[in-house]
């Protein structure tokens, strides 16, 4: 796992999946700096990092600034009633100093994938001990869980999710810490709401695993896990500027992992016995160096090659490539995918070593609800003075598995950060701690437990969501 940032360019020039939908602003803007931006644990784990999110050299450039809020000019508020939005508002203020300490307590107890059981055990006791039914081990994943609250019969349901997991070496350096929190803080002020000004609604959260691989949202999908709710909410930080949010779509992505199986031998006495499988990875690797310049600027190939009892004086008889390959949606993707596995394929042909290639994780590209997506910004542009862009990412998240199901949306928000300190970064880890950054979740946790609140009790609006999700689809 490779500290330097790769994988979310904060602006790129391709379309987005949301100008699908008429509805959605125009992305015709100035362009903006450059940024970086059962349990079904797998028998054979390896980490390969999904999200990254970041910004590469000046994050504070005017450009991005001074772009206009082209969220944001939609729906001024005539969004809610006032009295709701202050119970909203309150609740969050009054947990504010909990959802801290919960913070930091994740933060300090960095897990990886399908390991978070520090972070599930504290959540899901946080969880219960605010009134909601808590559901450990959600669906045979050992670290996921769900917390449910229904007021009244009938009405809307309306899902979160809170991500748990680190990278490995870097603690939280994507800030999953401060994703936690705030679908925790959505989940509960909803509640309040619900409960205060009697709304018949249920607000579920999911405690969802393995975002930087091993795609805890998308096996939770796969069974089941999605079904009630009518929309889904969650939130991301990144390295852009405070009171900054981004609406955009990111990458599809297939994970691929070959082996490759030789022949040792001494490497001095007889070398020609050997079939290498050093080799057959090193010449993957170059003709996937290669094939680089043939793709699509948005397209992504990355990895990294690994071996088992390697010596200099032995011809090595394994070798191990975990790969990312990320394209703008599935089908460019599988194209994508088909095209790196013939360099597998040749490698092992020109070695004459045995290979075998798996498929692992597949997260589709984000479809953001674009009237879920205009009444986020709506409420962070009129209640908190944030500005929200339609600026694509070149990360991959298996939320994207769920914005295909349900109408979804998944902003991200700007945290203070260093220069050179975007996602997957040991600067970030240090960034997702600050109060600064705690202060920056909180506003934009409240603008999603608006959005939420909206929803349920808004019929026109949500008639209208369901329409752009079918458009966007
Ligand atoms: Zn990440
Ligand atoms: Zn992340």
């Amino acid at each position: 796992m490779s500290e330097s940032a790769g994988c979310f360019d904060f602006l790129r020039g391709r379309r987005s999946a949301n100008e699908k939908d008429e509805a959605v602003v125009s992305l015709e803007v100035q362009q903006p700096p450059p940024h970086h931006g059962g349990s079904e644990v797998p028998a054979d784990p390896c980490f390969l990092s999904s999200c990254d999110f970041g910004i590469i050299g000046d994050h504070r450039s005017p450009a991005l600034l001074d772009a206009p809020p082209l969220y944001s000019q939609y729906d001024t508020l005539t969004l809610l009633d006032p009295a709701v939005i202050k119970t909203v508002e309150t609740s969050l203020d009054s947990l504010n100093r909990s959802l801290r300490k919960l913070s930091l307590a994740i933060h300090d107890h960095p897990e990886i994938q399908f390991e978070e059981r520090f972070a599930h055990d504290t959540l899901t006791a946080f969880m219960a001990s605010h009134g909601f039914e808590v559901t450990k081990h959600y669906l045979g994943l050992e670290t996921a869980w769900k917390a449910e609250f229904t007021q009244g019969k009938g009405g809307r349901v309306v899902g979160v999710n809170s991500e748990m997991d680190a990278l490995p070496g870097i603690g939280h350096g994507c800030g999953h810490n401060l994703i936690a929190i705030s679908g925790v803080g959505v989940a509960l002020a909803i509640k309040v709401a619900l409960q205060a000004h009697n709304i018949p609604a249920k607000v579920v959260l999911l405690g969802t695993p393995a975002e930087e691989g091993g795609g805890g949202k998308a096996i939770l999908l796969q069974r089941g896990g999605y079904k009630e709710m009518d929309i889904c909410l969650m939130s991301h930080p990144a390295a852009m500027p405070p009171r900054t949010a981004t609406i955009g779509t990111s990458l599809a992505k297939q994970d691929i992992t070959v082996k490759y199986l030789g022949h040792a031998a001494h490497a001095g006495v007889a070398p020609w016995e050997g079939k290498n499988a050093l080799d057959a990875a090193f010449l993957a690797y170059a003709n996937i160096s290669a094939l680089r310049q043939q793709i699509k600027p948005e397209e992504r190939v990355h990895g990294i090659m690994e071996g088992k009892n390697w010596a200099p004086n032995v011809i090595p008889d394994n070798a191990k490539l975990r790969f990312i390959t990320r394209a703008p949606t599935r089908d460019d993707v599988v194209r994508l995918r088909d095209r790196v596995i013939a360099c597998f394929d040749a490698a092992a042909l020109a070695t004459g070593c045995r290979h075998h290639v798996k498929l692992d994780d597949a997260y589709d590209d984000l479809i953001q609800n674009s009237v879920l997506g205009r009444t986020f910004a709506s409420f962070y542009k009129e209640r908190y003075k944030g500005d929200t862009y339609p600026i694509d990412f070149s990360a991959s998240t298996d939320f994207g598995n769920v914005t295909y199901e349900i109408p979804a949306l998944h902003p991200a928000y700007g945290i203070p950060t260093q220069p050179g300190g975007g996602n997957h970064t040991k600067q970030f880890t240090r960034s997702a701690r600050t109060e600064e950054a705690h202060e920056a979740t909180i506003l934009v946790t409240k603008a999603l437990a608006l959005t939420g609140v909206k929803v349920i009790k808004d019929d026109g609006l949500f008639e209208e969501i369901k329409k752009a999700f079918t458009r966007q689809i």
